[in-house]
């Protein structure tokens, strides 16, 4: 039995028509619903969010908010307001290129200010259980050769603590800071949370067996975040490429993980970019996933996506399973 299942939600503007949709997601056996809160959402929908997270708490969901890829750095599709109107304030290749990075710096005061704003002023909206940092990273190149972050706040800071300027290729020093960085700035993403109410809870889901080198941060130094109460991972095997044993072995490590440090596990489904075909395979991850002992399962996204970009082929028969296989998961 896992304690709490959910989904995703997001593109919802209107009060009255989110509670429709709250009303399907409980049909669908859930009792808790991530709000995934563009930039654009944000800025130009603020007061219906807070409205529309009310309205799902009333329903008796637990409601969290996440800043759905804000500048680019947290995962999604959504685009960033931030890099629009800051060019100046991306992540920046140590070798030339054409055109700018579609990433913003983790190091730059700019940024972090500007999603510190968010995070303080949603804390403050009583609706809210708890926040989402949805796997925070790096640009992923794949090799040492090309490597971000060599913009001007990061070839000061890493100049401060190493005593070189930033090398031509990626070493083990860049890795480590990087690492830094990232950690930074969840601890005060997290502090801001617990500082202004200290039941609200923090998640992060970083992405699958993805090293301190591709990802930024090694699993176990952002599990051990202090006021993290959550740690999970999404291991979307077919968007991976991978076979189902990637959920397994995904589950296993997080569950430990997360016990070994006194916190909550979490565990995404994936219900986007479903093959035709391959549906059953949901059922089949949300069974391996329930029986893993983890307290939180969630799927990304209402409806299987439908109309999205990421859709699945046949979003309505994943979005049944999804009902079928968590109605097992809820007994
Ligand atoms: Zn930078």
């Amino acid at each position: 039995m896992v304690k709490e299942l959910g989904v995703a939600y997001y593109g919802f503007h209107y009060p009255d028509r989110a509670e429709e949709d709250f009303l399907e997601i409980i049909d669908h056996n859930c009792n808790a619903v991530l709000l995934a809160v563009s930039e654009y959402d944000y800025q130009i929908w603020y007061s219906n969010v807070v409205k529309i997270g009310k309205i799902a708490k009333d329903l008796g969901l637990n409601v969290y908010v996440n800043l759905w890829a804000f500048g680019k750095v947290f995962g999604g599709e959504a685009p960033s307001v931030f890099l629009q109107d800051n060019v100046n304030y991306r992540q920046v290749f140590n070798k030339e290129f054409p055109f700018p990075f579609v990433g913003a710096c983790f190091n730059t005061e700019v940024f972090r200010n500007y999603f510190f704003d968010a995070v303080s002023k949603l804390v403050k909206e009583e609706v809210f259980d708890g926040f989402f940092w949805d796997e925070p990273h790096y640009i992923i190149t794949g090799t040492r050769e090309i490597y971000s972050c060599v913009c001007p706040s990061c070839r000061e800071l890493f100049k401060e603590q190493y005593g070189y300027d930033m090398p031509e290729k990626a070493n083990e020093d860049v890795f480590e800071f990087k690492e830094k960085s990232i950690l930074d700035f969840l601890e005060q993403s997290s502090k801001l949370v617990k500082e202004v109410d200290s039941k609200k809870s923090v998640t992060v889901c970083l992405m699958p067996f993805f090293t301190k080198e591709e990802q930024g941060a090694s699993w176990e130094k952002v599990c051990s975040i202090k006021e993290l109460d959550v740690f999970g991972t999404d291991p979307y095997w077919s968007v991976a490429k991978k076979d189902i044993n990637f959920v397994s072995k995904a589950s296993e490590e997080t569950v430990k993980l997360a016990k070994r440090y006194g916190k909550r596990s979490q565990l995404w489904i994936q219900g986007f970019l479903i093959p035709a075909g391959k549906e059953e395979e949901v059922r089949e991850a949300g069974r391996i996933i329930g029986k893993s002992g983890v307290d939180s399962v969630f799927t990304w996204a209402y409806r299987a996506c439908e109309g999205s970009l990421v859709q699945s082929d046949n979003p309505k028969k994943v979005w049944s399973i999804i009902k079928e296989v968590y109605a097992e998961l809820k007994e």
